[in-house]
């Protein structure tokens, strides 16, 4: 790929990645920042933890990063999550972090605490979440990768799945990207080409609970640093390009133990009204600039009510074909933005469907 600035030599890196590290592991501390982006700092460790729990607590400077004021800016990181190092190998990890306040408190932007605590509360209905990350991949001028410059490419229609020249653009950033993802021990299910050219789609799920936000947001740092060594930039936008371009979503599936046994459509339907009482709360956690892609065209809904159907991608939330007709099975809610952070969408989702706390 040309067109950029980018200085990097991979092939002198590579020699030094390769020398010995005489036992020490560098672990890589990620965490997520005031504007949905994610930041990392790494650290040496003296031996190779074997659970999360052997990870110290660290901290960085919140005033940096739009989450702490200059005069109390110490933020803490409390390790969550380890995965292996897909750039490093190695026993050099990747550790997921929550953000945490001097006071005890949550950050304001860690929203992984309260969608956990009511996570735990209703363990045993086993959620399980499946998300549908889309995203668009940009050149170093902010413009759509390998669209003409001051231009648009043909409208829709080939690209979606497609294959060939013309139709199809970043597929090595996206095939790396899906390398990296295996190796981190990432849930990833798939990945395919959007509707719109150099837009994107990867699925991570099914996944437990709270870790399906843990792998998501992981899978985005792992995302934006294999598009840094291709010096293109990920954008999360729910509406990249306005017009008659494809929107970018993050669709939720969603299911529970019972919903997934035997007669589990009863489960699914009763989870559908209560949905519906709660539109505009969603709406308001399903991600930013939301309404410029919930149009009712490109297969989305209204961004004000509520709508599901079976096999409908028109509507809010669309229960698919085999699990109408088998009786059980999952549903999908299409509401969320490709920026909507995963935390917010999975809690809410378990807080409408089972309340605050047990019941
Ligand atoms: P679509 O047909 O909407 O494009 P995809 O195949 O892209 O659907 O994604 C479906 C997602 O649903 C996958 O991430 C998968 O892991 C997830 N999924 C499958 N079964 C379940 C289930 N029982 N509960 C929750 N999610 C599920
Ligand atoms: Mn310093
Ligand atoms: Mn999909
Ligand atoms: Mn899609
Ligand atoms: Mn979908």
């Amino acid at each position: 790929m040309a067109e950029s600035t980018i200085v990097s030599n991979t092939p002198t890196l590579l020699k030094y990645r390769d020398l010995d590290q005489r036992g020490s592991v560098i672990a890589e501390y990620v965490w997520i920042d005031g504007s949905n982006g994610v930041r990392s700092k790494c650290k040496t460790l003296k031996k190779k933890p074997e659970s999360v729990d052997e990870l110290p607590e660290w901290n960085f400077d919140g005033s940096s990063t739009g989450q702490a004021p200059g005069d109390n800016s110490d933020v803490y990181l409390r390790p969550v999550a380890m995965y292996p190092d897909p750039f490093r190998l190695g026993d050099n990890i990747l550790v997921m972090c929550e953000t945490w306040m001097s006071d005890g408190k949550p950050n304001a932007y860690n929203f992984r605490h309260d969608a956990a605590v009511v996570m735990q509360a209703h363990a045993k209905h086993e959620f399980w979440f499946g998300l549908e990350q889309e995203y668009t991949l940009l050149g170093f001028d902010g413009w759509p990768y390998g669209w003409p410059r001051n231009g648009f490419p043909a409208p829709q229609g080939p690209y979606y799945c497609g294959n060939g020249t013309g139709r199809v653009f970043c597929r090595d950033i996206v095939e790396s990207h899906y390398k990296a993802c295996l190796y981190a021990g990432i849930a990833i299910s798939g990945t395919n080409a959007e509707v719109m050219p150099a837009q994107w789609e990867y699925q991570v799920g099914p996944c437990e609970g709270i870790s399906l936000g843990d792998q998501l947001w992981m899978s985005r740092f792992l995302l934006h640093r294999v598009a840094e060594d291709f010096g293109a930039k990920v954008t999360f936008a729910p509406k990249p390009i306005p017009g008659d371009w494809n929107g970018a979503g993050l669709h939720t599936n969603v299911s529970t133990k019972e919903m997934r046994a035997d007669g589990g459509m009863k489960h699914i339907e009763a989870a559908m009204e209560k949905l519906a009482k709660r539109q505009a709360e969603h709406m308001d956690v399903y991600g930013e600039d939301n309404r410029q892609r919930m149009t009712g065209a490109h297969e989305t809904a209204s961004y004000d009510k509520f709508t599901w159907g079976v096999a409908n991608r028109g509507a809010s939330v669309r229960v698919n074909r085999a699990c109408a007709e088998e009786g059980k099975g999952y549903f999908e809610d299409r509401r969320p933005a490709s920026n909507a952070d995963p935390y917010q969408i999975t809690g809410i989702i378990v807080e409408t469907l089972c309340g605050m706390v047990d019941g």
